[in-house]
């Protein structure tokens, strides 16, 4: 096929398109007033991902769906999947749409996770709370991104949770006890349609107000980690007989035990350093195994830091431009607002180990 199909035109469809673009793919996104991919060359299709008749149109446009992010509703994709393919699967989708289906699904998978409890009122707060030793953190299930939709409790505020419940939306939530983790690592791994795995060398997280701020590789962690993350990697993408990128995120504890916080069905912002520290980026790599091409080399060329532009710190790039390793990238979004990722610069250093 030479028409990939995008669900979602944010920064993220855009790196997408762009790749594909230099591969020889045109690309069609479908999104409601989706803003950064409009500044490349794309078609749009400008509707709701549930408008029926911009599906069948973008079915019968595109030779192969994938979307940029993990919220596209369930039934969008099933009723794509009738008339075109459309990876990641969908059930990789609908397990990571729910926080409770896919700790459950790690942990079926023999991973492990931060012990959670389903939450579905007060007295479950309660009763969670006390599991947890009164440290955990709330979430709901279904939606949330950037750490939205969360509660800590760090043990020290009143055990009374009358009305937290209401306060966050009513909606099913999910306690998970609260980990004191050492650092938190990621791991991007593509499989393709014939089965082949591709693992990007594991990042270092760095989150603040729970938005990615930094990524940095090498991660840091013992080698031992590193190795435990990859085995994780392939078994998840294989239990979901997974096609296309998938991001990884872990908690890694003060004894080098391992723990998935969660999957993400797309590319990820905490691989964005492969665009500027490989030969070949994770949007390449998505493109390739969804269009049906062979995977690409992960190999890393340099060492390197990934620091997100959020808000107002898109100012700083021609600041940033000045320094001679530091790679680029604005997502062309018109409005600065507080919280929303701007853009990204990887800056580069000389590989130290080989
Ligand atoms: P993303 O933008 O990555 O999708 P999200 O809204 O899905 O974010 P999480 O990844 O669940 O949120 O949490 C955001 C951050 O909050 C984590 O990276 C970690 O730093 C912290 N955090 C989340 N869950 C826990 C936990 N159980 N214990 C300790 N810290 C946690
Ligand atoms: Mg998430
Ligand atoms: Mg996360």
């Amino acid at each position: 096929g030479s028409t990939i199909g995008i669900l979602g035109g944010g920064q993220l469809g855009r790196m997408l398109a762009m790749a594909a673009a230099r591969l020889g793919y045109s690309c069609i996104v479908l999104e409601k007033d989706g803003c950064p991919t409009r500044d490349v060359c794309v078609d749009h299709i400008d509707a709701a991902y549930d408008d029926p008749d911009a599906l069948a149109a973008l079915a019968e446009r595109a030779d192969v769906v994938t979307y940029e992010f993990e919220n596209v509703p369930i039934a969008t994709v099933e009723r794509l999947t009738r008339d075109v393919p459309v990876y990641p699967p969908a059930m990789a989708l609908s397990c990571s749409q729910d926080r409770l289906a896919e700790k459950r699904f790690i942990n079926e998978t023999g991973i492990g996770t931060a012990p959670f409890l389903p939450v579905d009122g007060d007295r479950d707060i309660a009763e969670a709370l006390k599991r947890f030793g009164g440290k955990g953190v709330l979430k709901t299930r279904r939606m949330g991104y950037d750490g939205k939709g969360q509660r800590v409790f760090d043990g020290q505020g009143p055990a009374d949770t009358t009305g937290i419940f209401e306060a966050m939306g009513g909606v099913p939530l999910i306690m998970e006890g609260f980990i004191d983790f050492a650092c938190e690592i990621s791991i991007i791994a593509t499989r393709s349609q014939s089965g082949e795995i591709a693992l990007y060398d594991p990042a270092r997280n760095d989150h603040a107000e729970g938005i990615l701020r930094r990524s940095t590789v090498p991660s840091g962690a013992a080698s031992s980690v590193e190795d435990k993350a990859r085995n994780a990697a392939r078994k998840i993408v294989e239990a979901l007989d997974y096609v296309g990128v998938l991001g990884i995120e872990f908690f890694v504890t003060a004894n080098d035990e391992l723990l998935v916080n969660e999957i993400a069905p797309r590319v990820h912002n905490s691989g964005h350093w492969t665009e500027a520290a490989c030969g070949i980026s994770q949007f390449e790599q998505h493109v390739r195994a969804i269009a049906g091409l062979p995977l690409g080399s992960t190999a890393r060329h340099s060492d390197c830091v990934m620091e997100n532009l959020i808000g107002d710190e898109i100012a700083g790039l021609p600041k940033i431009a000045e320094k001679a390793n530091a790679v680029l990238h604005h997502y062309g979004k018109r409005q600065a607002r507080p919280g929303r990722k701007m853009g990204h610069v990887t800056y580069l250093s000389p590989r130290t180990k080989p």
